[in-house]
């Protein structure tokens, strides 16, 4: 039975030459120990191709972002690998998510042409985000507000980083902040409410389903409430991390 999904994302690092205090994906938390292990690897990509023409999974865009795509050592391979998805009808288009800072015109120049022309480049200004800045380090739990999934379902989808499959990219970052590594799967998921069935808790600790009503929406120091606040302390407290890859 084939697999058809609008959009979905490769988080192919989490390093970034910005660190932006409104990170969804934590990427301005550079000590936490995953984090420098963060880069997908060539195979891993081959691997996700492969899973996705055995699958027959059909989706609509995949979004090659970070962290900064741009800076990752092998972006311009990771660019030409995925247009064979494009070719072979599995993927509709391929887009490049970048903050702007890092010079993607240069990446693009740099592979075929006819790759580059059907890559989507996307910019996402920091800028943008500061002003639009929501604290994501507020658990809705911790304020006594609903558990509620947001659209990130629909419109950006699931993701694949260098550790696996996530139901989201705010939902993989929340749970690796607090050290919940039960959240990650290794084969591609058909569908995202029957691989996480307990995803609504996950959503108890992410801002994302609460972003209208989070409290201290203008400011930007970003205090994590008493549950995000625990799992970041653990994991500098210097716990040792050794954690399966995809
Ligand atoms: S530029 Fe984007 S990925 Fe980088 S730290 Fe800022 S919000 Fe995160
Ligand atoms: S609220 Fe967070 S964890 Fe829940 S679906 Fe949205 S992004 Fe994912």
């Amino acid at each position: 039975m084939s697999i058809h999904m609008n959009s979905m994302e490769l988080e192919i690092t989490l390093k970034c030459n910005l660190l932006c205090d409104s990170c969804d994906r934590h990427c301005n938390f550079v000590d936490l120990p995953y984090f420098k292990d963060s880069d997908m690897t060539l195979e891993q990509i081959d691997k996700f191709k492969k899973e996705v023409v055995e699958k027959d999974v059909h989706l609509g865009r995949l979004r090659v972002l970070g962290g900064e795509p741009c800076i990752h050592p092998n972006v311009r391979e990771i660019l030409i690998s995925l247009h064979d998805l494009t070719k072979s009808g599995n993927v509709g288009r391929v887009e490049l998510i970048t903050n702007g800072i890092s010079d993607h015109e240069k990446i693009l120049k740099s592979i075929p042409e006819e790759i580059a022309k059907a890559t989507k480049v996307r910019k996402s200004p920091p800028k943008k985000k500061e002003e639009k800045h929501r604290c994501n380090l507020l658990a809705p739990v911790d304020l006594g507000l609903p558990a509620k999934p947001c659209i990130a379902l629909t419109r950006c989808g699931i993701i694949l980083n260098a550790w696996g499959y996530w139901p989201c990219g705010s939902g993989g970052s929340v749970a690796r902040l607090m050290g919940d590594w039960g959240y990650v799967r290794y084969e591609f998921p058909s569908d995202v409410h029957e691989t996480w069935p307990t995803l609504t808790t996950l959503c108890g600790y992410c801002y994302q389903g609460n972003r209208g009503h989070m409290p201290f929406e203008n400011e930007t120091d970003n205090i994590p409430t008493r549950s995000l606040w625990k799992g970041m302390t653990k994991w500098l407290k210097g716990r040792r991390f050794k954690q399966r890859r995809y």
